[in-house]
């Protein structure tokens, strides 16, 4: 995320921006945002760590653990847990610098549409936070549906 939001020279991830490499390299560009939203690119992926600091005594699914599961069944591992893109997340930023968390902007159906510029083993975690508000005031989870298209123009991935 930090060559994404340098080559951006955004914070926040809109529609026609692309996901950077580490080689700084577009692996990944948003077409279509149907809401029109700032996706965060500053918060981590939630992980059990940061599911105890929250007070839970149990284990908590997390995002973290989502990606390395799925990496696993596609016999890949890492050793480290990359910054995520955070679709649909709202995480405003004061000019003080302050980064808050707040309820989606959008709505049950809005869609983002993603072209993949490389080969990618792509991994979407819908993220199980439920102890704040970050995916809806109900601290609800929400299914993601995700449909892959082989073509483009944009009129035929929809
Ligand atoms: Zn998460």
């Amino acid at each position: 995320m930090d060559h994404t939001r340098s080559v951006n020279s955004n914070i926040f991830f809109t529609e026609g921006m692309s996901v950077q490499s580490s080689r700084r390299r577009s692996m990944l560009t948003m077409v279509a945002d149907s809401a029109g939203v700032r996706h965060d690119t500053l918060l981590c992926p939630c992980s059990g760590e940061l599911y105890r600091q929250l007070g839970c005594t149990e284990y908590h699914r997390s995002c973290t653990d989502n990606y390395h599961e799925a990496l696993r069944q596609a016999d890949i591992e890492h050793t480290f847990t990359p910054a995520s893109l955070n679709l649909f997340m709202n995480v405003p930023v004061t000019a003080d610098g302050a980064v808050d968390r707040v309820p989606p902007a959008t709505a049950a159906g809005d869609y983002a549409v993603l072209r993949a510029d490389i080969d990618l083993v792509l991994v979407l975690s819908a993220c199980p936070q439920d102890m704040t508000p970050i995916n809806g005031a109900d601290r609800t989870p929400k299914d993601v549906a995700v449909s892959i298209a082989n073509t483009f123009p944009l009129e035929d991935a929809r």
